[in-house]
């Protein structure tokens, strides 16, 4: 069961309860933005707590696959218009907490703007 506040030890982990979740709602998360670890840890001082290898990303956002889909009914586009894809406001993010040395969902948006194909 994916919701805010939930902690993971590892991206594993993690990756396991987004492939259970997308099993049993029909959803396909996909990766929209990430911030690696490694890259994360170079900026940090030689005295910092560095983030675990495990955790693979410092900061990771998904969004539903339909979310990107692309669907028009070819009448009515306004020239403005800044994206003609279907926004579907689904979303789910994860930060890495070294404090906690968890991985913790910071927002679980469990909304779709679209028909789920059961
Ligand atoms: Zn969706």
């Amino acid at each position: 069961m994916l919701q805010v506040g939930n902690e993971y030890n590892s991206f594993d982990e993690l990756n396991d309860a987004i492939r259970d979740y997308s099993e049993q709602h029909s959803v396909l998360f996909v990766k929209d933005d990430c911030k690696k670890v490694a890259s994360e840890n170079a900026k940090l001082g030689p005295n910092t707590t560095k983030y675990p290898d495990r955790f693979v990303y410092r900061f990771v956002r998904f969004r539903c696959k339909h979310g990107g889909d692309v669907r028009t009914n070819g009448r009515g586009t306004r020239p403005n218009q800044r994206s003609f894809k279907t926004e579907c406001p689904s979303e789910l993010s994860v930060s890495a907490n070294r404090k906690k040395d968890k991985m913790v969902v910071l927002k679980f948006v469990d909304e779709h703007n679209h028909e789920i194909s059961r």
